[in-house]
């Protein structure tokens, strides 16, 4: 979220407290008023009002419900300039309703009700500067330009006091602003940095694919849900073939170019909700959510040739990897992942003893739910 919006957010968060503020005062005001408008203008002023309070409320409901976007900020940085700025205009206006000439009460009561606004509005609009400057105007405009419509030095006073006031109150919302900025920015670094964490503690750096400890974890949620549903379930040990030898040939890094480009080659066949990770060395682990045995076997296969397929060059050499893949299905004995761990394991194994670059299947996993003591292997 970019530093404005959040500044924007923070404004709305403050100002929709004026839910409850806002509405008493405005009675409170109209009651005043009444001694020096008729009755009636002072209910036309408040009913005015409360519509004004009403809207602007409707306006930061819709923002805060809304998915804004760091690019929508301006728009709506002025949709709520206008909405607030029409409950300041109306408050301001009252300098018209309420000045009498001469009449100390009337001078006081504006004044009081505008220096109450310009220190509410320094202090809930500092969050975002251009809506405290723009709250700031009608105010600010009353305040310092209702004494100078009856010229003495007395006024003169007044009115200089209402400036040097306001100077002050806004060096403090822009002052409080620099600190509000500082904490909201130093929260989207905080967002940010624990992203990475997480996906560092998550992530196997090499290949960029899930680690063992969080398929693990996921694998088990997985297995669980399965479970519960009655979903069919599939899981698939791959292994690398002969990767010492690529190790011994081309070195460490070597072995490791051969690793990512494996990964990457598989990745490109794997659903959305499969789940791929790394569990050690040049052994990974692929899990597919709801799917029976021909689909596991079909993807299995997918995996094998897109491997077959790869002609690598690792320093001047061609490398062409081969993977073996043992694949299994969830039977109704299943309690755990280890079980079906060990099974993918043992099919795998088979792959191995039955001459690699090759997708194996366990015997249960073909016979679903016979519940057999010991996997019987087979091509
Ligand atoms: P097989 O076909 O029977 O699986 O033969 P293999 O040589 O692949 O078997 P083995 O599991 O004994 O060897 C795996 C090798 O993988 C051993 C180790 O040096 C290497 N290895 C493990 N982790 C990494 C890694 O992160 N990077 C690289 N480059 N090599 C690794
Ligand atoms: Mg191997
Ligand atoms: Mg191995």
């Amino acid at each position: 979220m970019g530093i404005r919006l959040a500044q924007l957010h923070l404004y709305v968060d403050i100002h929709l407290h004026d839910r409850y503020l806002a509405p008493p005062l405005t009675l409170v005001v109209a009651a005043l008023l009444t001694n020096w408008v008729p009755v009636l203008h002072a209910v036309v002023w408040a009913g005015l009002e409360l519509l004004i309070i009403a809207n602007y409320i409707r306006v930061y409901r819709v923002f805060k419900r809304s998915d804004v976007q760091p690019r929508d900020e301006p728009q709506w940085a002025n949709r709520i300039a206008l909405a607030h700025g029409a409950h300041m205009l109306a408050w301001s206006s009252l300098v018209f309703w309420a000045w009498q000439p001469e009449s100390f009460p009337s001078l006081i009561f504006i004044m009081l009700v505008h220096i109450g606004l310009i220190a509410l509005t320094a202090s809930m609009s500092n969050a975002h500067l251009r809506l405290l400057t723009l709250d700031m105007i009608f105010p600010v405009l009353a305040l310092i330009g209702l004494p100078l419509l009856e010229l003495n030095w007395f006024n003169l006073g007044l009115s200089l006091l209402g400036g040097g006031f306001t100077a002050l109150m806004i060096q403090v919302g822009r002052q409080i602003n620099a600190y509000s900025t500082e904490a909201l920015q130093l929260r989207q670094r905080n967002e940010i940095l624990i992203q990475e964490l997480e996906s560092q503690a998550s992530r196997d750096s090499l290949t960029g694919i899930v680690n063992r400890r969080y398929f693990l974890a996921a694998a088990d949620k997985h297995l669980q849900a399965a479970r519960e549903h009655g979903n069919p379930l599939a899981l698939m040990i791959i292994d690398l073939d002969h990767f010492k030898q690529v190790n011994d040939q081309y070195g460490h890094l070597g072995g490791d170019e051969v690793l990512v480009a494996v990964v990457d080659a598989c990745v490109q066949h794997l659903r959305t909700g499969d789940c791929f990770g790394r569990l050690g060395g040049e052994e990974f682990a692929l899990l597919l959510p709801d799917s029976s045995l021909p689909e596991a076997l079909e993807t299995a296969e997918r995996l094998r040739q897109a491997t077959e397929a790869l002609v690598l060059t690792v320093q001047g050499n061609i490398v062409r990897p081969t993977i073996s893949i043992g694949v299994t299905l969830l039977q109704a004995g299943d309690s755990s992942l280890s079980s079906l761990m060990h099974r993918a394991d043992l099919a795998m194994y088979a792959a191995k003893t039955q001459g690699r670059n090759r997708v194996v299947c366990d015997e249960q996993a073909r016979a679903p739910n016979q519940g057999a003591a010991e996997p019987v292997l087979q091509t």
